[in-house]
C-alpha cells in the first residue's frame, strides 16, 4: 500500500483524508492553518511540519487547497513540494485550478524527477464523506494506474481523459454546467415567486419532472428555507466559471450562457455571498427581481 501525504484539510480534503485512513493507508497530513489536523491526526493520521516533509514520507503526495495561487505556494515555498527529492514520487493535485497552470505545474514537477497528475473531482461535501466522487485524471496512463487503488476509495468512478491538464479541463465542463443548471433552477424559482406560485408546490413538480435533477433534491432544502450554509461555496464556483471563461476566450468559444452565468456569480460575490453555498445564487436572483431584503425594507 502506497503511502499518502495529504496537504489541503478544508471542506473536501478532510473527508477525503479521512476515507484513506479507514481504507489503512499511512497518511501524512499537512494544511496553512495545523489546527485543522487535530482530527485526523486522532484517527491516526501522522502531522508534516511542511509540504516537504509531507512529500518526503509518502510515495503520493496530494494537493487540495482552494485555488491555483495555493497550489503554487506550496510547491515553490522554501520547505515546499519541489524542495523534497521527487525521483518515484507522485503528486496528484485534486484543487480546481485552470488546464494551463496544471500543465505549468506538471513541467516543475516532471523537471525535479516526480510524476504528476492533474485529478480534480466531481461531487461535494457529501460524496467526499461517502467516497462517491468522480474523478477527473490527466496524465500518463501508468502513472493514473498506480494512483487508482487510492482514488478507488475516494471516488466511484476515475475518468482518465487524456495528458496532464486534461482532468482540469473536464472540471471546467462539469461545473460549468453546474453553475448553469443552478441558475436555471433558481429561475425558475424567482419566476414561480413573481407569478405569485407556491414554492412548495413547484419543488414538488420540479421533483416530479423531467428536468429534476440530484443537484435540484440536495439543494431544495437550501433554497425553500434561503439558508445557505456551504457546501460548495459560491466564491470557488465563481473561481472556476472565471477559469472557464478564460479558456473559452483563449481557444475562441463563444459559450454565451457560461458568461451571462458568470456575471451572476461576480455579481452575487459582490453582494457578499461569497462563503454562501452555490445556491445563493438564487438571492441574487431574487434581489435582482426586487424581491429581496432591500425590496422588503421599502
Ligand atoms: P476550503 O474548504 O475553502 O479549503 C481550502 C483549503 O485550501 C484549506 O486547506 C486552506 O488552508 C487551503 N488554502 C487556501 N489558500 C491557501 C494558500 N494560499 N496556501 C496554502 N493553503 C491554502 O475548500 P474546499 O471546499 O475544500 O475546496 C478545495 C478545492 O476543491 C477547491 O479547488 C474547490 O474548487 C474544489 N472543489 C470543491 C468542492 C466542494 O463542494 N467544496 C467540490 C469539488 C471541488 P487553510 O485551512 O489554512 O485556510
Amino acid at each position: 500500500m502506497q503511502t499518502v501525504g495529504w496537504i489541503g484539510l478544508g471542506a473536501m480534503g478532510t473527508p477525503m483524508a479521512a476515507n484513506l485512513l479507514r481504507a489503512g493507508y499511512r497518511v501524512h497530513v499537512y494544511n496553512r492553518s495545523m489546527e485543522k489536523a487535530a482530527p485526523l491526526i486522532e484517527a491516526g493520521a501522522t502531522a508534516a511540519q511542511s509540504p516537504r516533509e509531507a512529500a518526503e514520507r509518502s510515495d503520493v503526495v496530494v494537493t487540495m487547497v482552494a485555488d491555483a495561487a495555493a497550489v503554487e505556494r506550496l510547491l515553490v515555498l522554501p520547505d515546499g513540494i519541489l524542495s523534497a527529492e521527487l525521483n518515484g514520487k507522485t503528486v496528484v493535485n485534486m484543487s480546481t485550478i485552470g488546464p494551463a497552470e496544471t500543465r505549468g505545474f506538471a513541467a516543475m514537477v516532471r523537471e525535479r524527477g516526480g510524476d504528476f497528475l492533474d485529478a480534480p473531482v466531481s461531487g461535494s461535501v457529501k460524496p467526499a464523506q461517502e467516497g462517491q466522487l468522480i474523478i477527473l485524471a490527466g496524465g500518463e496512463a501508468d502513472v493514473v494506474e498506480r494512483c487508482r487503488p487510492i482514488f478507488d476509495v475516494l471516488g466511484k468512478t476515475t475518468i482518465h481523459f487524456g495528458g496532464a491538464g486534461d482532468g482540469s479541463a473536464a472540471k471546467l465542463v462539469i461545473n460549468s454546467l453546474l453553475a448553469m443548471v443552478m441558475q436555471g433552477i433558481s429561475e425558475a424559482l424567482v419566476m414561480a415567486s413573481g407569478l405569485g406560485l407556491d414554492q412548495g408546490k413547484v419543488a414538488a413538480l420540479i421533483s416530479e419532472s423531467a428536468v429534476n435533477a440530484p443537484l435540484f433534491q440536495a439543494k431544495k432544502g437550501m433554497l425553500l428555507q434561503e439558508e445557505f450554509p456551504p457546501a460548495f461555496a459560491l466564491k470557488l464556483m465563481t473561481k472556476d466559471l472565471k477559469l472557464a471563461a478564460d479558456e473559452a476566450v483563449r481557444r475562441n468559444l463563444p459559450l454565451p450562457v457560461v458568461s451571462t452565468v458568470l456575471n451572476t456569480y461576480l455579481a452575487a460575490n459582490a453582494n457578499g455571498k461569497g462563503e454562501l453555498d452555490l445556491a445563493s445564487v438564487y438571492l441574487q436572483l431574487k434581489e435582482m427581481a426586487g424581491m429581496g431584503p432591500a425590496a422588503k425594507e421599502d
